[in-house]
């Protein structure tokens, strides 16, 4: 079947998104809220991608003081309305987003780490983070299965838990209703350039003209913006989570260790784990995460699971007796200064980016998206967007030359 523009009468214009994960999902949905024609193009199935292969968090605690923490901070906020809203809209029997404001205990197991991680605590307090120091007693009331002598523990209120493939599809459903098209199994192959824009997209479906498009293309941003015309540094940064079989609820929060901090703000190609350890609504306890820079390899590598299953461990030592159930590998959108893109790029007039939200395009994406729909509509964003632009002084240089 060829693609048609849907049309749709008072259409402010036509915007195609590129990407029917959780980032073009929330996109799709802002856009066709504020009048646009939306049409929304994935070469696979609505999440069949990195957003069905993660967590589910939405957090604060792992964000050093900056741009990405206060865009963590609006996404803390507008997310119990974001879910309210779609719990009215969409109904009871719409499947629920399992949205979980448990918080989230940071946990330092050696001196060494405890000092980092008080540290970075009194940073993010003076930036609005609720972050509570809390002494051993204290922790292990939070959570009574937690090793017996931690060198210190952070309590962040503020961190919360969603099902993120329950989400896009949330996004997505409430997309339509507004009137946006979701079309999966179509691949966009290259742009459609005239009068010195971006006029529209070539697909394996044929041709399509929009007023603009916004790839939303995660991990595979950079390959469909080179499509499109442009360089955009987007490289996959691997992630593995094992998932334990069900058990009855013994850990109570989002909990991890202090090295996390590190992994996520580290640019290595190399290996790096950290504990990430939390119970899904299910059942199962999940366990997260490495991060490697390996293109887009996702075979098994035994050394990675172990070393998580070490660290969970020390943080909660039940875990030895459990089983595991399976464990999956993902691949987060990776940019070189760790800050997405958001927003037009000046290279070539018509195309925006939303992507390259590394490890927090879950708990991002809907903000990302309200700041899109602010800039596409010339509206007050909620926050600065200079911090995100294509242009910015961190991401200029990537933007010529070949990362490695
Ligand atoms: C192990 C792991 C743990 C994580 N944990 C968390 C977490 O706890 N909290 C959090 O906030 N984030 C987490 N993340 C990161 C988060 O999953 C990602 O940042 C987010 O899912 C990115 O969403 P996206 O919509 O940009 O990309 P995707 O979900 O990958 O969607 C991109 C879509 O683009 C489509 N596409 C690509 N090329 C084309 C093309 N040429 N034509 C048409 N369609 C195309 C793909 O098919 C895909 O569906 C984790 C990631 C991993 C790997």
């Amino acid at each position: 079947m060829p693609l048609v523009y849907p049309g749709r009468p008072g259409a402010t214009g036509h915007a195609i998104v590129v990407g029917a994960g959780i980032v073009g999902a929330a996109s799709a949905r802002a856009l066709a809220r504020r009048g646009w024609a939306v049409t929304v193009l994935d070469r696979g199935a609505a999440a069949g991608a990195t957003s069905s292969h993660g967590e589910g968090n939405l957090l604060v605690s792992d964000k050093l003081p900056g741009a990405e923490l206060d865009l963590a901070l609006a996404a803390s906020r507008l997310w119990p309305q974001l879910v309210a809203e779609l719990a009215e809209e969409l109904g009871p029997t719409f499947p629920a987003l399992e949205f979980d404001p448990k918080g989230g205990l940071v946990v330092a197991t050696t001196p060494e780490g405890a000092h980092g991680v008080l540290e970075l605590a009194a940073s993010q307090r003076a930036a609005g983070v609720t972050a509570e120091e809390l002494t051993t007693e204290a922790a292990r009331a939070l959570e009574p299965q937690l090793c017996p002598d931690p060198a210190a523990t952070v309590f962040y209120p503020q961190d919360v838990q969603l099902q993120p493939a329950a989400a896009v599809e949330a996004l997505l459903a409430s997309a339509r209703r507004a009137g946006a098209t979701v079309t999966t199994g179509v691949t966009v192959e290259a742009g459609l350039v005239g009068g010195g824009r971006l006029t529209g997209v070539r697909t394996s479906a044929g041709e399509l003209s929009g007023d603009l498009v916004v790839n939303c293309a995660g991990p595979w941003a950079g390959e469909v913006a080179a499509r499109l015309g442009v360089r955009l540094p987007v490289q996959p940064r691997c992630g593995t989570v094992l998932v334990t079989t069900r058990m009855p609820h013994r850990i109570f929060h989002k909990v991890y260790d202090g090295d996390y901090v590190g992994a996520t703000q580290s640019g290595e190609a190399g290996l790096q784990t950290s504990a990430v350890v939390e119970s899904t609504a299910a059942g199962t306890v999940l366990i997260g995460s490495s991060r490697q820079r390996v293109g887009f390899d996702d075979r098994l590598q035994v050394r990675v699971l172990a070393e998580l299953a070490r660290k969970a461990i020390a943080l909660f030592p039940f875990l030895a007796g459990m089983n595991l159930l399976r464990s999956y590998t993902g691949f987060r959108p990776y940019l070189p200064d760790h800050l997405p893109v958001i927003g037009p790029d000046h290279r070539l007039p018509g195309l925006y980016h939303v992507t390259g939200h590394e490890g927090a395009g879950i708990g991002l994406s809907a903000i990302s998206a309200e700041l899109l729909a602010a800039l596409v509509c010339d509206q007050p964003p909620v926050l600065d967007p200079e911090p995100f632009a294509v242009h910015r002084p961190s991401l200029e240089p990537h933007l010529a030359q070949e990362d490695r």
